[in-house]
């Protein structure tokens, strides 16, 4: 006895303030149901089916129709909706009217009218035939039709009788529905959207509240948010002698506005009292449920029912606009306010957007390298976009790949596209830190740099000039100008933001390269600048051509003379870092590149230079030629150029350090931080250490000014990370550039790695493009070892990521884990990191006592 009990509990739940109902047995619809109810909402009877029974019942096995049936008396008139545990797993779409048959007809034309009994009566029909039976809608393409006719099309089609036994009908409807859920197509889809393999659903059968026949009948949807940008307002449509979601379907002339609105009738003016109740709950859900609510109304009578409510849906910017307004009503936590935002999604709100409801015409694929939609005309090098900005046209720079050159244009160009390139090569990075969406690695397009054309894998050709958009945040290139939406940076989200800084406990700098940029990571309420490329100051065309100098000076005087006329650049600029970010910190890396980079490629490109040096075109040819070389990244560059090229180093220092001192005079103490690039070994750091003090005395006693300074390595190459604790000796923080890392832990490119990446994932090789998120298991044990082995050394070391992986919510966790004091990130991800960074410490705050101090070394000396 007892056990039959059971499993009739498990079977049928009659939904009660009190009743058994679990969203993972019942599902969010069955859950969401059942806090309507708690809140007082007059929600018609609902009977809740759990998971195990549907899917019993999708196994042919026969649930107890009539202990069903039985919540809802005589002449029962149901829907059933699907209840999956999350909503957006989707489901069957809802029948409703089940139980119109006759008998029923005959009896609802007593109380809602013939003419309303026959309408639902043949809407039952209709959608049974469609929905259960798999027939054609069209067969009911009938002049006049009448629910005779439709019974008789119906039998004409199946050669049955159409089913007139209420017990009957919603069997093959809970059967349909079950069986539907099972089907390979909904499973995909519902996997795609992160549902497990087996994930079962729930069913919820709802006594019918009509919307039709006499009296003000009527149903329609009602959210209290506009939901693109989470402002306050009631949003919806009323359609008098409807049901269901036909409100905001179809025609609309019929259907009334919900507030008193010019164009036309309102629920407010016509059913004042409704409106009012339905405004009132509208507000109870929202404090009740703690979340906007979209609501599914049916007036019947003049009696208002509540059929169903949603999660309102809405744009990331909504969601951080809701999120913020509920915590600031008190209705949620801070905390949670930060919680429900998915850190990715605040991406959006930096970057203009395709608009959702635009239609795509797709051209290619590629890597979605740097987030943001940008629409211009096609142009295929650096000049041509940058004459294009200069007449005030948008363009999008196409390129096979994208060199130093490039740079120039790629600050014109509103969007960049490669063929060739990864997630971390030189056009993400760039493009990540200037803020243009990217796609790179797009490699079915065939890019033709001299007929100025770019053929998409389906043959067409587009030619400079025609319009495309690139959407860096899915990676599709797209013909012609999309309709955009734009960033939606607003006071809810800089809110929301300081909330998490006073959550987090690891620090988020930005990476930035230029005063421009640094202006940037101030908006975004960076901690500092965390990697300044300061090669990157070299791309304006004045500055590249006395670099070039320096590049071909025969000896050590020429060259000292070409680099002291951009000391005095280099110095205005770092000056300019240091006033934007005080008092936050500034670390700049000495230069890093292979020389080689900084030469031009193309024959025009050498006749100006030789024109510069006043040289032969033959013999700046042969120069370039000279310093190529055939594996440059793992050539001479990084600390391998400050060794064997000292002077480049010493101005950087010296400019530096006279920065520094005139940014000081005017107010916060600037303590500069000087990095080493691509160190391996402990006396490389010996060895430009020594001279950076030197460049450091000499500019103290030149100026009779004291001056801090702390200098640190990159940890870029595997050995770097096994020596740790040996270069600690010499360094005051060290920070992991990962893209390197991650280059030549895997022994692979990453300006090559976007050709084959798609396939490695695709075929499960690699769980995710490393480039994008940290190896934790290879790379990252190269991260953990080396912070072992360099605290170990010295207690204190600072230890960051500066790599891209700094902006990877995944990697973030992980750096924190190994008690890393900050990550940096290209500006527009630093919003990202910190919403991440606290997510991070709610979920799992560090106690004091997790930290673990290594103990400092006898007699060290700290620098
Ligand atoms: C790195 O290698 O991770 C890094 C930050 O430096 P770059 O991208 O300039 O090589
Ligand atoms: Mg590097």
């Amino acid at each position: 006895m007892l056990r039959r009990s059971m499993l009739d509990h498990l079977n049928f739940e009659l939904i009660t303030p009190t009743a058994a109902i679990h969203r993972k047995l019942h599902g969010a619809r069955a859950k969401c149901l059942q806090r309507l109810i708690r809140l007082g909402m007059p929600v018609p009877d609902t009977v809740a089916i759990s998971t195990p029974t549907v899917r019993s019942i999708a196994g042919g096995q026969q649930p107890e129709m009539a202990r069903l049936l039985e919540y809802f008396g005589n002449w029962p008139v149901l829907s059933v909706r699907s209840s999956p545990v999350e909503p957006d797993w989707g489901g069957p779409g809802t029948i409703l009217n089940i139980g119109m048959n006759r008998t029923n007809e005959a009896f609802f034309a007593s109380r809602l009218g013939s003419e309303a009994a026959a309408a639902l009566h043949l809407k039952f029909i209709r959608s049974y035939a469609v929905d259960v039976a798999r027939l054609d809608d069209e067969m009911f393409d009938i002049p006049d039709l009448t629910v005779d006719k439709a019974l008789s099309a119906y039998e004409d089609e199946t050669d049955e009788a159409f089913p007139q036994d209420v017990e009957t009908q919603l069997l093959s409807v809970l059967k349909s529905m079950a069986r539907a859920w099972e089907g390979t197509s909904a499973r995909l889809l519902r996997m795609s959207k992160g549902a497990p393999e087996n994930a079962g659903l729930g069913l919820v059968v709802q006594r019918m509240a009509f919307g039709m026949g006499k009296g003000e009948s009527g149903s329609g949807v009602i959210q209290f948010i506009n939901s693109d940008s989470g402002d306050a307002q009631e949003v919806g449509r009323y359609k008098r002698q409807s049901q269901g979601r036909d409100a905001l379907s179809g025609a609309h002339d019929d259907t009334m506005y919900l507030t008193r609105d010019k164009r036309g009738p309102s629920l407010e003016e016509c059913q004042p009292k409704v409106y009012a109740e339905l405004c009132r709950l509208g507000g109870a859900g929202r404090t009740g449920l703690r979340e906007e609510m979209q609501i599914e109304f049916t007036v019947e009578g003049g009696n208002l029912f509540i059929l169903d409510a949603v999660n309102t849906p809405r744009s990331a910017r909504a969601e951080v606009a809701v999120a913020t307004a509920l915590a600031n009503d008190e209705i949620i936590s801070r905390e949670d306010a930060v919680l429900r935002i998915e850190p990715r999604a605040i991406s959006e709100l930096l970057h203009q957007q395709v608009a959702p409801k635009a239609k795509r015409d797709l051209i290619a694929r590629g890597i979605a390298a740097s987030p943001g939609a940008a629409t211009g005309k096609l142009v295929f090098d650096a000049f041509a976009a940058q004459t294009a900005a200069a007449q005030g046209e948008a363009c999008i720079l196409v390129r096979r790949e994208t060199s130093p050159e490039d740079v120039r244009g790629m600050h014109a160009a509103k969007g960049i596209l490669t063929e060739r390139g990864g997630a971390n090569g030189h056009a993400a990075v760039i493009a990540r830190g200037l803020g243009l969406p990217c796609v790179a690695g797009a490699t079915d397009i065939d890019v033709d740099a001299k007929a100025r054309t770019l053929t998409a894998p389906d043959g067409r050709v587009f030619a400079e000039g025609d319009a495309v958009t690139l959407d860096g945040t899915t990676g599709q290139v797209l013909a012609g100008a999309m309709r955009m939406i734009e960033a939606g940076i607003g006071g809810a989200f800089r809110e929301l933001l300081t909330w998490a800084d006073e959550m987090r406990d690891i620090g988020v700098r930005a990476n930035a390269d230029t005063p421009e940029d640094a202006e940037v990571a101030g908006l975004f309420n960076a901690e500092g600048i965390g990697l300044c490329r300061t090669e990157h100051m070299f791309f304006d065309e004045d500055r590249l051509t006395v670099l070039r100098e320096a590049i071909f000076a025969e000896d050590a005087e020429d060259r000292a003379a070409a680099l002291s006329r951009l000391l005095p650049m280099q110095r205005a600029d770092f000056r300019d870092m240091f006033r934007i970010m005080a008092p936050h910190p500034v670390c700049l890396r000495l230069f890093d590149p292979p020389l080689h980079e900084f030469l031009p490629s193309t024959r025009a490109g050498i006749v100006e230079l030789a024109d510069a040096l006043d040289m032969s075109a033959r013999e700046v040819q042969t120069r370039v030629d000279d310093l190529a070389e055939i594996n440059p990244m793992l050539g001479m560059r990084g600390v391998r150029l400050g060794i064997t090229v000292p002077e480049i180093y010493d101005m950087q220092a010296r400019a530096i350090f006279e920065a520094a001192i005139e940014a000081s005079s005017e107010g916060a103490v600037v303590v500069p931080e000087v990095m080493i690039p691509l160190v391996s070994a402990k006396r490389e750091v010996e060895i430009v250490k020594s001279r950076i003090d030197a460049v450091a005395a000499d500019v103290m006693s030149e100026t009779g000014k004291t001056l801090e300074y702390r200098l640190g390595v990159m940890v870029e190459t595997p050995r770097a990370a096994l020596r740790a604790g040996d270069i600690a000796t010499h360094a005051s923080f060290l920070s992991f550039g990962t893209n390197d890392m991650t280059q030549m832990t895997y022994g692979l490119s990453r300006d090559d790695a976007g050709r084959f990446m798609s396939d490695y994932v695709n075929q499960g090789v690699f769980p995710e493009d490393p480039f994008l998120a940290l190896d934790q298991d290879g790379v990252g044990e190269l991260l953990a070892l080396a912070s072992e082995r360099g605290r170990h050394v010295r207690s204190k070391l600072t230890l960051s990521v500066c790599g891209e992986h700094g902006g990877d919510p995944e990697s973030i966790a992980f750096c924190r884990s190994l008690g890393m004091d900050y990550v940096s990130c290209s500006p527009y991800r630093v919003p990202v990191a910190r919403l991440a960074a606290a997510q991070l410490a709610i979920r799992q705050p560090v106690e004091d006592d997790d930290v673990f101090e290594f103990p400092e070394d006898e007699g060290f000396v700290p620098l």
